[in-house]
């Protein structure tokens, strides 16, 4: 890494106009990451704008820099001038650039220097001029605190870079639980705190922050929308748009629903399947060596990490889930003998 450290050190050393890109519907990874590098930019004196392809869930707006954030959708044009205009993009927690949707057509025809920091399997050939690509990082986040650190530069992390570090690693950690959380990412951890990060206080904004509608829809889909299938270790929660409007869903409202499928005794392989507008979108989770990466990758254009994952289908949202059951069957074998 010491060769790309350097070069990015020296890409940095000189004010100038730089432009932050993530995902596709970010979450606390993608804006966590941005808006650490974002403050962490702004300190060494460059002209810094975060764009996103589009807007993400509420319980992400507290986070320092977030007023300054640029929504793609709605702003096509000032987006576009400032991809344009950028000496340096960064693109962070993403590896293909079609996940940056809108924006991936002004970014590939930008000359910037391109960097990528990303915890994603297989990044895209030639995405990048320098490429930070480490799948056995837990996030994105970690990977940033790491690059900043080998740059010696720990001492420009504050509170609000702390912070926005510390969401990212707690969101994609399942707050420090699933397996690719190591004893380096809980020393990260304790090095934001020293820095600052309310860390109590950060899982209250970010976890205990539902509104009463966004409760009752967990309840609805528990209750009534929980397809159970003990005997292939699996579960499916599919949604409709009717059913989310009439919850008046938010963005965000649906995030972690599928976690509690995967919480019942036994579960190893969740799907989370909901309609928005005219997408079917998946959300594939698993415990152990069943990879979801692969599933979504096969059958739904997409792919993610071997436990979590998630792709789009072709199909309505009944032909999905039948899919998917369909799947679990072809699969029965596997779901069964998992280590
Ligand atoms: P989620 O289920 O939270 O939307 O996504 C979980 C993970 O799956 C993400 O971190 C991302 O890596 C991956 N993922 C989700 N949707 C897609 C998609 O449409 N395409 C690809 N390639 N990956 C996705
Ligand atoms: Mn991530």
């Amino acid at each position: 890494m010491s060769n790309r450290i350097e070069k990015l050190k020296e890409i940095i050393s000189r004010p100038q106009k730089i432009v932050i890109t993530t995902h596709r519907g970010p979450d606390g990874d993608a804006i966590g990451s941005s808006l650490a590098l974002y403050n962490f930019l702004l300190k060494l004196g460059h002209t810094v704008n975060v764009i996103t392809p589009n807007d993400y869930a509420s319980f992400l707006h507290w986070l320092p820099g977030n007023n300054e954030v640029i929504e793609f959708e709605g702003s096509e044009k000032i987006s576009e001038k400032l991809v344009n205009d950028a000496e340096t993009i960064f693109m962070l927690d993403f590896n293909h650039l079609y996940r940056a949707d809108g924006l991936a057509d002004y970014i590939k025809k930008s000359n910037a220097n391109k960097v990528l920091i990303d915890h994603h399997r297989d990044p895209e050939k030639n995405i990048a001029d320098i490429v930070f690509s480490n799948p056995d990082i837990c996030s994105t986040c970690q990977l940033l605190f790491e690059i900043i650190e080998q740059m010696g530069m720990f001492k420009l992390i504050d509170k609000n870079i702390a912070e926005c570090i510390y969401v990212g690693i707690m969101t994609d950690t399942g707050s420090f639980k699933y397996s690719s959380t190591t004893s380096k990412t809980h020393n990260v951890i304790a090095s934001l705190i020293d820095c600052g990060a309310r860390n109590t206080k950060i899982h209250d904004l970010i976890y205990d922050n539902y509104s009463a509608d966004r409760m009752k829809l967990l309840g609805y889909c528990l209750n009534n929308k929980m397809l159970l299938f003990p005997e292939n270790n699996s579960a499916i929660i599919s949604l409709s748009n009717k059913e989310l409007k009439k919850f008046n869903f938010k963005k965000g409202d649906t995030e972690g629903i599928i976690n509690y499928a995967l919480a019942i005794k036994g579960i190893i392989f969740a799907a989370f399947i909901v309609e928005r507008d005219n997408i079917v979108k998946l959300s594939l989770r698993s415990k152990g060596s069943f990879k979801v990466n692969e599933i979504a990758k096969k059958y739904f254009s997409g792919g993610g990490h071997e436990n979590a994952a998630g792709g789009v289908s072709t199909k309505n949202i009944e032909s999905t889930i039948g899919k998917v059951k369909e799947i679990i069957n072809n699969y029965k074998n596997e779901l069964n003998n998992i280590k």
